[in-house]
């Protein structure tokens, strides 16, 4: 583990941490609506919506957990490349470098070129 991972992984864990606890009690408030007697159980589609981005954060915060547990935190998962720092800062749970991310993030266009003839 070299220094930069040593200073950064904590940080990240209590911000990881901080993070899920947010999102946890975001799913128990809905849980509690959900189970309660007086009002009525559907969902409002606000909250449903609400309920789900905590739903897929909570996912992604797991995920960057079990990578920092197992030491691929902070790393491009297809570049292997070291993430940049502010990049991490900005979104924790991000597993691409930018040009990676850029990458992903376009439509694939070669799919539909034509293939070239011998
Ligand atoms: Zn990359």
């Amino acid at each position: 583990m070299n220094l930069y991972e040593e200073q950064m992984a904590p940080l990240f864990t209590k911000l990881l941490r901080q993070r899920e606890f947010v999102q946890h009690e975001i799913l128990r408030q809905i849980n509690e609506r959900l189970k309660s007697k007086t009002v009525p159980r559907i969902l409002s589609s606000q909250e449903f919506e609400r309920f789900e981005r905590s739903a897929l954060e909570l996912k992604d915060l797991w995920n960057a957990r079990r990578r920092i547990n197992d030491g691929s935190y902070g790393r491009c998962a297809d570049c292997k490349d070291a993430i940049e720092l502010r990049r991490l800062q900005a979104r924790l749970t991000t597993e691409y470098c930018s040009a990676c991310q850029d990458h992903h993030d376009q439509p694939t266009q070669t799919e539909t070129a034509p293939a070239h003839s011998a």
